[in-house]
């Protein structure tokens, strides 16, 4: 079962609508736009009624198990009408809206060969034919007889759980790789304010238009904590900023350039897949109309 907590989603490039379908076996089928992949949708399954073991479990050891699965979280809600308060933060027009609970996603980056008769699933990437859709497989099914479907699809697991979220939106273009070095800025920065824990929140990015995208930061405590929603006023959002853009300008990794991000800056243990990707400088050159200092 993948874990909550994931603050990394690589930004969907081309979203439209998100779907839902119910169907009638043991899970519901969420369409969602391309989280990590770069085009069209892609469908998760959400487990709703969990997972039955292989019949044949290994002796227990003192070895503590590897977490098999990464997990990206997604806010599931395309609406761009929602209610926006809008700040001046010095030379950036920064959009807020507040959702009380927001319907997130944590979705799994790895996926699955399903059969959609019986909900057997083994792991597509450890497959031999880790890019194909479909693969056709003769299996037992959890009840113990073979499977009369030989037909497995690919889909990534999630679950979706509901959380006090902000969508927060500066605008100033941007590239993804770039957003995303802001994100971290930004989530760190809050944490800092907000006198709580960094694994307290967590944020991912969505699109919005072109060059423009959503810095989605959410309570990881389902149900909301009341952390997020205090970052809806003016003062908040400029120290907030403010925060992020030292944050970045004032450590010394990557040179003066800033070409390179690091633990006292901008990495954190729930963004390490993405360490390579995260620069200072990106921070720097997007944040720089937030300063008020001499320059
Ligand atoms: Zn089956
Ligand atoms: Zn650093």
């Amino acid at each position: 079962m993948p874990e909550n907590g994931s603050p990394a989603a690589w930004p969907s490039s081309n979203h439209t609508q998100t779907t839902v379908a119910k169907s009638d076996k043991t899970t519901e089928i969420v369409a969602i736009t391309a989280l990590l992949r770069k085009s069209a949708k892609s469908t998760f399954l959400i487990p709703d009624f969990g997972f039955i073991a292989e019949s044949k479990i290994s002796t227990p050891t003192l070895v503590k198990p590897e977490r098999t699965y990464r997990t990206e979280a997604a806010f599931v809600n395309y609406d761009h009408q929602l209610p926006e308060e809008t700040y001046d933060v010095n030379d950036l027009k920064v959009c807020i809206a507040s959702i009380d609970n927001g319907p997130m996603a944590i979705l799994t980056t790895d996926t699955f060969f399903v059969c959609q008769s019986c909900g057997y699933a083994q792991e597509a990437t450890q497959s031999r034919l880790p890019f194909v859709n479909s693969i056709k497989q003769q299996h037992i099914a959890p009840s113990g007889r073979r499977c009369s479907c030989d037909s497995l699809e690919k889909f990534a697991l999630g679950y979706r759980f509901e959380t006090d979220v902000v969508r927060i939106k500066i605008n100033k273009a941007c590239n993804a790789e770039e957003a995303y070095s802001v994100l971290q800025a930004i989530l760190l920065s809050a944490c800092a304010q907000l006198n709580i824990d960094n694994r307290e929140i967590a944020g991912c990015l969505q699109y919005c238009s072109a060059g423009i995208f959503y810095y989605i930061l959410y309570d990881t405590t389902p149900g909301g904590a009341g952390h997020v929603k205090r970052l809806n006023s003016h003062a908040m959002l400029t120290a907030i900023l403010q925060g992020a853009y030292r944050r970045a300008k004032f450590c010394d990794c990557g040179g003066e350039e800033g070409d390179s991000s690091c633990y006292s800056c901008l990495r954190t243990y729930e963004n390490q897949r993405h360490h390579d990707m995260i620069k200072r400088k990106y921070v720097v050159e997007y944040l720089e109309g937030v300063n008020d200092m001499e320059k």
